[in-house]
């Protein structure tokens, strides 16, 4: 197999969610379907992208944590996303995927060792996605049984009541983490005192930490 990507970091740190902290080999792909207006991956666009090929066997000897993450852009989208995390699972690691949650398989809910980091794009995104909408894309896969986290970007009063809507709709009980936009300890603060209770509230250690 021989997969178009972005870049390959061989270790870094989970910057972001449940398993924020722990040292992590990343895998960018290119490409994404949507175009949020605080992008930070910008340059993983399709048409931004300076994204080059490696063979399979080349990017496995780049791996060497357990853990890897799989993200872009948006890395569902990418013809050989399945396949990658097949093959990488069948070598032994666990995945972690970072996704916005608009092309989600059912069937990869049955993967096993897998996270699923989703994160619904918000008002402030300018994707104008429903919240309805987004609740029925997401809601037949945390059903399914598969390791599922929320993570939401935060600018305003406005994607907290969103998402607040989307949780209701996904009905099911499933860790939540919400994170400022760029890293802004102001809306740090406003979404501790304001946001619900049974939630987390992160900043991305990785850019405190000066890493990808
Ligand atoms: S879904 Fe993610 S990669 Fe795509 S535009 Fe939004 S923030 Fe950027």
């Amino acid at each position: 197999m021989e997969l178009e990507i972005v870049e390959v970091v061989s270790r870094t740190v989970q910057g972001e969610g449940k398993f924020i902290g722990t040292p992590i080999s990343l895998i960018r792909l290119p490409g994404c379907n949507l175009k949020c207006s605080y992008c930070d991956t910008k340059y993983a666009w399709k048409e931004e992208s300076w994204s080059t090929k490696i063979s399979f066997e080349e990017l496995k000897d780049n791996l060497p944590c357990t853990n890897v993450l799989i993200t872009g852009g948006e890395p569902t989208i990418h013809k050989d996303f399945e396949l990658l995390f097949t093959s990488l699972q069948f070598c032994g690691k666990t995945i972690h995927v970072e996704t916005n949650g608009t092309n989600l398989k059912r069937d990869w809910a049955l993967a096993r060792d897998m996270h699923w980091c989703i994160s619904p794009k918000l008002w402030s995104s300018g994707n104008g996605i429903s919240m309805v909408d987004y609740g029925n894309m997401i809601r037949p896969f945390v059903i399914s049984g598969a390791n599922v986290y929320l993570k939401f970007v935060i600018s305003d009063a406005e994607d907290m009541l969103e998402s607040l809507k989307l949780l209701q709709e996904v009905v099911h009980k499933v860790p939540v983490f919400y994170q400022p936009v760029s890293n802004d300890t102001e809306m740090y603060k406003w979404m501790v005192e304001n946001g619900p209770e049974d939630a987390r509230y992160l900043l991305q250690l990785h850019k405190l930490a000066g890493m990808v």
